[in-house]
């Protein structure tokens, strides 16, 4: 029997830059010292006040179908909380909940892009953008940015292909570049937007890790909210990446359309996790702060064992929790690059290749092991660059 089409062409074929990470993994199960510096999770768990509360919440009886669109409560708190950190009036009826942010990104395409259009976003970008937009039935359309502007989208780049399409995702700050678009960026951006008319999707999950910069939501620029969908989560702002928790932020009629799609899908987000989020929302910022202090701490880690060479570069760690490592110099692509150190130091990290080609000649470093284990594997992995210089 024969698949969809749509299913098989998910993930587009051909190499897609992961296999040192599998092979990483493999090693690790057969027991040998592979120190990941892999996937974008944090090395501290879900706190236990939260916890709590879910466990509260599930003994109290919210065990049975929740609200489609997200409890009141739950989409208030989201709303004020945009609202507050943006001054755009927002309201629950602007708020679905879904399972993570993936999900949410899943369900804006899905909202805004029919079978056939094409929907731009930037390279290099989160894995599993092109996947989720192929999986709507639209056609990913990259938009390459490139290392000397450090990775900061140029809007007349997208304004050369922005003709016809339908909509345009970004992510600020950014995986895998720990970039912050700046505001010449955004606005013009906001602008190729309005003038093509196109939605923008704003995947804004690292909104709570700022560096370096200030984060703007697109959504508050002018006649942006109309056009703008964000996306939304707690997995990286309360270490609740398991909770699959997130959600949408846009106009009330799109939210409309978004309730029937998870009507008829997900049916909604359980309800003592919907609990837990409004308690870890309503802890403040204090609590953010302290789950995103290990990644601010060991950028400076970075930048200290980086120091007094060149061999290899960090791009400038504006936000969120990777390092984008530029290992040019050593003349070898980040693949080949990321294959070699695991061979001879078994340390695992991304090559850049898997986040598109405009970040080839990168690897990527998520800066979540442990502060001595992390200097360590950094000291060696530039000791290493240079023997293949
Ligand atoms: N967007 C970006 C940029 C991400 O890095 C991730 C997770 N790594 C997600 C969305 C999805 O996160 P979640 O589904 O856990 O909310």
């Amino acid at each position: 029997m024969k698949l969809s089409n749509r299913i098989t062409n998910i993930t587009g074929g051909g190499s897609d830059g992961w296999d040192v990470f599998y092979r990483a993994r493999q090693m690790k199960d057969a027991g040998q010292p592979v120190l990941e510096l892999t996937i974008g999770e944090h090395d501290i768990r879900t706190h236990p006040d939260i916890l709590h509360a879910m466990h509260k919440a599930a003994m109290g009886g919210h065990t049975g179908y929740a609200m489609v669109p997200g409890t009141d409560a739950l989409r208030d708190t989201v709303a004020q909380r945009i609202a507050d950190r943006t001054g755009v009036p927002t309201t629950r009826d602007n708020i679905m909940i879904t399972s993570g942010g993936q999900a949410a990104l899943f369900a804006s395409h899905h909202a805004v892009c029919d079978e056939g259009d094409r929907a731009l976003y930037i390279d290099p970008y989160y894995a599993t953008y092109p996947g989720t937009i192929r999986g709507v039935g639209a056609i990913p359309v990259p938009i390459q940015t490139r290392p000397e502007d450090n990775f900061q989208p140029q809007p007349d780049v997208i304004a050369a292909v922005a003709k016809g399409a339908k909509s345009l995702l970004i992510n600020s700050p950014n995986n895998p570049t720990g970039v912050i678009y700046n505001r010449d960026t955004l606005d013009g951006i906001a602008t190729v937007c309005r003038e093509n008319d196109l939605w923008l999707i704003s995947d804004e999950v690292y909104d709570t890790q700022i560096w370096d910069g200030t984060h703007i939501s697109p959504r508050a620029l002018p006649d942006m909210a109309d056009r703008t969908l964000v996306i939304g989560s707690l997995s990286k702002s309360h270490a609740m990446t398991g909770s699959r928790i997130g959600w949408v932020c846009g106009p009330a009629e799109v939210v409309e359309g978004l309730i029937n799609l998870s009507t008829h899908t997900t049916y909604g987000v359980p309800g003592y996790i919907q609990d837990a989020a409004t308690f870890a929302l309503n802890q403040g910022p204090q609590v953010e702060t302290e789950v995103g202090a290990p990644f601010q701490h060991r950028r400076a880690l970075t930048i200290s064992a980086l120091a007094g060479q060149n061999v290899v570069r960090a791009v400038p760690i504006q936000g969120a929790m990777y390092a984008m490592l530029d290992i040019r110099a050593t003349g070898l692509s980040g693949e080949a690059f990321s294959n070699a150190l695991l061979d001879a130091e078994m340390i695992a990290t991304m090559p850049g290749e898997s986040f598109g080609q405009a970040a080839a000649g990168h690897i990527r470093v998520a800066m979540t092991i442990d502060d001595d284990a992390y200097t360590d594997a950094l000291s060696r992995l530039v000791a290493f660059a240079k023997t293949c210089t």
